[in-house]
C-alpha cells in the first residue's frame, strides 16, 4: 500500500492492525481568535505522550485537517498554523507500538458522512477492536486504516446513521458505553459546530477541561493549560464528558459511576511531572515512590544518580529518605527521544548512549545508586550500568521506582510482550541483577506502591501479572538484595 500522504493532507490507507497507543489529545473552542495556535501549543505541552505523529482538525462547520509524521512543531509549524482559520478544533499526538508508524495512522481521523465531516482523536485502546472490526466487515463496512479509532468512529456512524450535525452528546456516549466499556478511551469527537469529549467509565486515561479567558479547552493533561489565562480547571471523572460549542460548555455524565481503573503508569512514567493526574500531582507522586523505595531498599553508597527525566523525582525522594546526596551523574541530551517509546529495540540500545552521558568527575570511585522509574526489557538499565562503570563508578546499585513489570498492557500503553519483559525471564531478582550487571538491584514493592496510591481505583495489571504470588515467591527466595542464594 503506497504512502497516503500528499503535502500533509492525509487520506488513510491500510497497514497492520494497531492495538496499543499512548497518545495525547487537545481541543477547544475559542472566544474570538483562531483556535489553531492554541491547539499547536497545547499539543506541544503533550509532546511527551507521543512523538511519532501530530495532527490538527479545525473548522466551524467545514473541516480543515492537517497531520503528518514528526514532532508537533515540525508538523504543525507556524507557517501551517497561521493559515488555519476557525474557532473549533481538535488535535492529537501519537505514539504507536505495533504495525509500523506511518502517516496513515496519524490522527485526528476524519470522514465525510451524508455531506458532513466528522473527526475523532483518541487516547487509549479498545481491546474489543479486532472482534468488532471483523463483525463490521462482515456487515459490509470498509476500513481505510487498521486502527481501533477508525473502527470506533465507524461504529458510532453505523449506530446513529443520521446527519452528524444532529448527533447528541448522549447518543454518542451511549454507543461508546454499549460497545466499548472495558476499553480505555479518552476521546474527542468533532461534529459540525461542536466538540464532544468522553472519558471511559473505568477512567484509565486522564482528561481535563479548562475555562479560560481565551475559550474552553480540553486536554489529556492539565499542564497544557499553562499557556492560558485560566479561570478554572476541571478533571473529567470516569463516565463523564463535556459538550463544547461557541455557546459554552456542559459537563455531563453519560455512564454510571463504577469502580475506576486509573492507570498507575501515568504517575510512574507517562505524564509530565507538572501535571495533576487523577487528582494527584505527578511530581509529588514520584518523590513518594522514591522515598518508599529507599525505606524498603537501603544500601551503603556514596551518591544517588537519577536516570533523567522520569527518574529525577524518585531519586530526589530516595535522597531525602536515605540521606544520600543527589548528583546529576548522568547528563541527558534533551534532543533525543525517550527510549521507552522508540519502536525498534536496536534503536533503543543505541539511543541510550546518545541520550545519557556520565559525568566522570561525579561518579569516579563512588558507590553509586542509580534510580530509574521502571525496568522493562532490562537492556536500557544494563547500558546505564555499563556507562557508569566505564566512567569509573566503584559500585552500581540499581533501584526501580516501580515494582516489576510482568505483564503487557491492553489499555493503550506500549509494554512489550510478556516474553520480552526482563522480570519474566528470571525467577529471582538476582537473575535480573546479573543481566543488568549491577552490584545490587531492588524494586519498589507492590505493597509500597499501594500504600502510596491505595488498594482500589487503580489499574496495576502490568505489575501484578497473572499472579501476585509470583512477586512474593521471588521476594522470599531472593530477599531482594544480598541474599546468599544470589551471591
Ligand atoms: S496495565 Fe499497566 S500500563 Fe496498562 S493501564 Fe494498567 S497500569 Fe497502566
Amino acid at each position: 500500500m503506497k504512502s497516503p500522504c500528499k503535502k500533509g493532507y492525509c487520506f488513510q490507507s491500510s497497514g497492520e492492525m494497531k492495538f496499543s497507543e499512548e497518545c495525547g489529545v487537545f481541543g477547544g473552542v475559542t472566544n474570538k481568535y483562531p483556535v489553531a495556535p492554541f491547539i499547536q501549543q497545547g499539543l506541544f505541552m503533550l509532546q511527551h505522550r507521543g512523538q511519532e505523529s501530530a495532527g490538527i482538525c479545525v473548522g466551524d462547520k467545514d473541516l480543515f485537517i492537517y497531520k503528518n509524521k514528526g514532532l508537533v512543531m515540525e508538523v504543525l509549524s507556524d507557517r501551517i498554523i497561521n493559515k488555519i482559520r476557525g474557532r473549533i478544533g481538535i488535535g492529537h499526538v501519537r505514539y504507536s507500538t505495533q504495525g509500523g508508524s506511518d502517516t496513515t495512522h496519524a490522527q485526528p481521523y476524519a470522514v465525510n458522512y451524508l455531506g458532513e465531516k466528522v473527526a475523532v482523536a483518541h487516547n487509549g485502546n479498545v481491546k474489543t477492536a479486532v472482534d468488532m472490526r471483523k463483525k463490521l466487515e462482515k456487515q459490509g463496512e470498509v476500513f481505510l486504516t487498521t486502527a481501533d479509532t477508525e473502527m470506533l468512529l465507524k461504529k458510532v456512524i453505523k449506530e446513529l446513521h443520521k446527519l452528524p450535525s444532529t448527533w447528541t452528546f448522549e447518543e454518542v456516549g451511549q454507543v461508546l458505553t454499549e460497545n466499548f466499556t472495558g476499553g480505555a478511551w479518552s476521546i474527542l469527537f468533532f461534529v459540525p459546530g461542536k466538540i464532544f469529549a468522553y472519558r471511559d467509565p473505568l477512567g484509565y486515561r486522564p482528561l481535563c477541561l479548562c475555562k479560560s479567558q481565551e475559550g474552553i479547552f480540553i486536554s489529556s493533561e492539565d499542564t497544557s493549560f499553562q499557556i492560558l489565562e485560566k479561570e478554572f480547571v476541571y478533571h473529567i471523572k470516569p463516565g463523564e464528558g463535556v459538550e463544547i460549542s461557541k455557546d459554552g460548555y456542559e459537563i455531563k455524565r453519560f455512564a454510571p459511576e463504577r469502580p475506576s481503573r486509573k492507570c498507575v503508569f501515568e504517575h510512574i512514567y507517562f505524564a509530565r511531572p507538572d501535571s495533576n493526574v487523577f487528582d494527584r500531582n505527578v511530581y509529588m507522586s514520584r518523590v513518594e515512590l522514591g522515598k518508599k523505595c529507599a525505606a524498603e531498599n537501603p544500601v551503603e553508597a556514596d551518591i544517588i544518580v537519577p536516570v533523567m527525566d522520569s527518574g529525577f523525582a524518585p531519586a530526589l525522594g530516595y535522597s531525602q529518605q536515605s540521606g544520600l546526596p543527589l548528583h546529576m551523574g548522568l547528563m541527558r541530551n534533551r534532543w533525543v527521544g525517550r527510549t521507552f517509546i522508540l519502536p525498534e529495540q536496536q534503536m533503543r540500545r543505541i539511543s541510550v548512549r546518545r541520550k545519557l552521558t556520565p559525568i566522570k568527575e561525579v561518579v569516579k570511585d563512588k558507590r553509586v545508586v542509580v534510580m530509574d522509574d521502571s525496568i522493562v526489557r532490562g537492556t536500557t538499565s544494563r547500558e546505564i550500568v555499563r556507562l557508569l562503570r566505564d566512567a569509573g563508578a566503584k559500585e552500581v546499585h540499581f533501584r526501580s521506582a516501580s515494582p516489576k513489570i510482568v505483564n503487557t498492557c491492553q489499555w493503550g500503553v506500549d509494554i512489550p510482550t510478556k516474553k520480552e519483559l526482563i522480570a519474566n525471564k528470571y525467577d529471582a531478582i538476582c537473575g535480573v541483577r546479573d543481566f543488568i550487571e549491577a552490584d545490587s538491584l531492588a524494586y519498589l514493592s507492590m505493597e509500597g506502591l499501594k500504600e502510596i496510591f491505595g488498594q482500589d481505583g487503580w489499574c496495576y495489571s502490568c505489575l501484578l501479572g497473572d499472579c501476585e504470588k509470583e512477586e512474593n515467591e521471588c521476594t522470599d527466595k531472593c530477599a531482594k538484595l544480598l541474599d546468599p542464594a544470589c551471591a
